[in-house]
């Protein structure tokens, strides 16, 4: 019998590292740093490791992780008249950004086995106006950053990862949000490095888009206070969750290595039970934000699960372009096939680093028996 499953276990995370946290949040206390100006010490200090782990020269920290999309594009100066290629299975963030700055999204399919931006599917809707490509290391694997950057220097596209499900991932050993002229980051509290509310981050190595950006989100201020060069915004990252992500990063790459070694298990116990997995070459190093399946009867299986006690989740159960806040572009399930028919089929998995190989076991154990439950009711339906 199951005592509960969630999709992701904070109060355990805490419990494991409470010491460390509990210091580094009265470090600012004492110090009443708590909004992220330039001179905060535990602003800078994060920006400064995050940029050492993710590997760009550059890192401005920012309020959550649809800033950062947002505020890279307009540094670059994407805006009204532009067309950015988005793909068409991801958080909604990731095409609000390129609405909110005035450009319009192009949507496109993703591949069929590993759930990422299509590349020959985003070379066939260029066109002129296509002015950037937002490619997603969806669930922590890498896009096929290769071929995006092949598509993106043939027609001169910017290029921002969305590497908010993909803290440290890499493609050819090399880090996701490297490849293209900017990255952006989440850290909500789920993601596999969360801190204790909204905070997110920008990368690049492009000084230029790095000081933008931080003008952008410092209400257009560079340097001295009250030298507003242009009209941005606010967009900081508090003090206090920047203390908390500078301890939490000190543990992401042990993190990091149990959320793959549990999902190798999930991998090995699961073949031939499940209808498939998001294909991983060897190339591409998944950091596992989600471990995801692909189930005949989906939705029976979770209600079964549920049942159980185990949490699952839909990521994503509409593809983007068929949502009702789309429906002004009038696609159709058929302009997407692939999206449209993974929606179905994929199902999220509980993993995380907090995990115990007893709650595996009982996840695995879970599923084959609602699998087969739920073929018997397809067979005799
Ligand atoms: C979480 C997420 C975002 C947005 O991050 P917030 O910090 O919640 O604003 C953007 N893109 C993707 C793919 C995400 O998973």
């Amino acid at each position: 019998m199951s005592h509960g499953i969630p999709m992701v276990d904070l109060s355990a995370q805490y419990q494991a590292i409470r010491q460390e946290l509990d210091i580094a949040l009265a470090a600012v206390i004492a110090k009443n740093a708590f909004i992220g100006m330039p001179s905060n010490e535990f602003v800078a200090g994060f920006e400064r490791d995050f940029a050492a782990y993710a590997g760009n020269r550059c890192c401005v920290a920012c309020g959550n992780g649809t800033d950062a999309l947002e505020i890279l594009l307009k540094a670059a100066g994407i805006g009204p008249g532009a067309e950015v290629l988005v793909p068409a299975l991801t958080w909604i963030a990731t095409a609000e950004a390129v609405t909110t700055v005035g450009a319009t999204p192009i949507f496109v399919d993703v591949l069929p086995d590993q759930y990422t931006i299509d590349p020959s599917d985003a070379a066939a809707r260029v066109t002129s106006r296509t002015q950037a490509i937002i490619p997603v290391h969806l669930y922590g694997l890498p896009a096929n950053m290769h071929e995006v950057m092949r598509i993106a220097e043939r027609h001169a596209l910017f290029v921002l990862e969305d590497c908010a499900q993909a803290h440290g991932a890499r493609f050819d050993g090399r880090p996701v949000g490297t490849f293209g002229n900017a990255a952006s980051y989440s850290f909500y509290p789920s993601k596999n490095l969360g801190a204790w509310g909204d905070a997110g981050a920008m990368l690049t190595d492009d000084e230029a888009i790095a000081t933008r950006a931080r003008m952008i989100a410092q209400h257009g201020q560079i340097g001295r206070k009250h030298d507003h060069r242009i009209e941005g915004r606010n967009s900081r990252m508090d003090g206090l969750q920047a203390a908390v992500l500078s301890a939490k990063l000190k543990h992401l790459p042990a993190w990091t290595r149990t959320r793959q070694a549990l999902a190798s298990r999930y991998r090995e116990e699961l073949a031939g039970i499940v209808r498939g997995f998001q294909a991983c070459p060897p190339q591409l190093e998944h950091v596992y934000h989600l471990f995801t399946v692909e189930l005949s009867g989906r939705d029976e299986v979770q209600r079964g699960l549920a049942e159980r006690g185990i949490a699952t989740a839909v990521q994503y159960p509409v593809p983007l372009p068929l949502l009702e806040a789309y429906a002004r572009f009038n696609h159709r399930p058929e302009d997407f096939p692939i999206a449209s028919t993974l929606t179905k089929r994929i199902l999220s998995l509980p993993l995380y680093p907090e995990l115990t190989l007893s709650q595996h076991r009982d996840v695995v154990t879970s599923l084959s028996a609602e699998v087969a439950r739920t073929n018997r009711l397809l067979a005799n339906a």
